[in-house]
């Protein structure tokens, strides 16, 4: 019996119950059975693992975070922790796994995946009651779905999450706008994204933001100087407000950390006005999925399984150029399958341009 396990890791984001549903419909739907891993790494390593059946999943589009739960998890990084994480899916005959994460959580997927054999040998040596001889040598095969608010996976366009907490992020400003207006202030706003200034850069385009400080920029020395020009550029212009947005992640030239409260006080220094700042918090990660979280969840769960089951011309599992470990993405409107090795390496090469400031702009 062929069994497909599915969990959510790391942060949460809104479209993720989408993910999993479509997870467990779909290999249902093949007659296969489907577990569900709760609490991430943690629930793997102790075994809070249900078997799902139809109606597991009813009632779960509308609703955001992860149904399943989710963590971080430190024993997971062990190579112990891993080993029982392992045991628990032998002594299922689950050999197959959906990861549903950001690039920490398919990192650590990876390494389970890459200590697997050796894991194998070594239960199997031990002489556990509860396996299957018929499995000794079985492969683990892997693949990986991006739930991240921050859509700073380079290989998909989309990450399961990000319109949610766009939607989020300018349904707030545009509130804060209202009263900025009436009181002539100007806002400076907060946002999630970690390392990546996609959030808040499209989100400072959707809401005509004044100026929008992302993590990947550099800061000249002048920066306050050239803010202050800007807004009173467009005070001139006849604007009662001024919107300024920054990434949680944004550093000065120091490689300090850069914030609300620091770009306030430079504005103060330069200019007579009322300033207010403003951090979204945990707002950004809540709420109702977007239809698009909801459609993107559902397409990815649905193709991580197809891609999981894959069989050859003969029935056989299908051993192809992914290593039997994929990352489901999209490019453009189209879904595609990245092997988890690449995406990863991308990813990390990624991290390493923006943490020296080598990014082009
Ligand atoms: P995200 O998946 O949202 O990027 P984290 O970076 O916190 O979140 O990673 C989530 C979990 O994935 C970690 O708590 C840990 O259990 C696992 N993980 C991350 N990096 C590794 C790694 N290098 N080795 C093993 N496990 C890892």
């Amino acid at each position: 019996q062929v069994s497909v396990g599915v969990m959510t890791s790391g942060g949460d984001s809104p479209g993720m119950n989408s993910a999993i549903r479509a997870v467990v419909r779909e290999t249902l739907r093949r007659n296969y059975r489907c577990y569900l891993i709760r609490e991430g790494y943690a629930g793997l390593i102790s075994g809070k693992i249900d078997e799902a059946n139809w109606s597991s999943v009813a009632n779960i589009t509308h609703i955001g975070g992860s149904f399943i739960g989710t963590s971080r998890c430190d024993e997971f990084r062990t190579y112990d922790g891993r080993k029982k994480a392992a045991k628990q899916m032998y002594e299922r005959q689950m050999f197959n796994l959906v990861v549903i994460g950001g690039d920490g959580s398919l990192t650590g997927a990876q390494k389970l995946k890459e200590d697997w054999m050796k894991i194998g040998e070594e239960l199997f040596a031990e002489g556990n009651i509860k396996l299957d001889v018929a499995n000794k040598g079985r492969e683990l095969r892997l693949v990986g779905i991006v739930g991240s608010i921050d859509n700073d996976c380079i290989e998909t366009d989309k990450s399961i999450g990000s319109d949610s907490a766009l939607h989020r992020i300018c349904e707030s400003i545009d509130g804060l706008v209202m009263t900025a207006q009436s009181h002539q202030r100007i806002f400076v706003i907060e946002v999630m994204g970690r390392h990546c200034g996609y959030l808040a850069l499209t989100s400072g385009i959707a809401v005509e933001a004044d100026f929008v400080f992302y993590p990947e920029m550099s800061l000249e020395e002048n920066w306050a100087d050239k803010l202050c020009q800007q807004l009173e550029t467009v005070r001139k212009l006849g604007k009662r407000h001024n919107i300024i947005i920054i990434g949680e992640g944004c550093k000065n030239a120091k490689g300090e950390k850069f914030d609300a409260k620091l770009v306030k006080s430079e504005i103060e220094n330069r200019m007579t006005a009322e300033v207010r700042t403003v951090s979204l918090g945990h707002l950004q990660r809540g709420g109702t999925p977007t239809f698009l979280d909801r459609l993107l969840g559902l397409r990815m769960g649905y193709n991580a399984v197809k891609e999981l089951l894959r069989v050859d011309k003969d029935g056989k599992p299908f051993t192809g150029s992914q290593n039997n470990a994929s990352v489901i993405c999209l490019r453009g409107h189209t879904i595609k399958q990245q092997s988890l090795d690449k995406v990863l390496r991308k990813v990390e090469q990624a991290n390493d341009e923006i943490k020296h400031g080598n990014v082009e702009k």
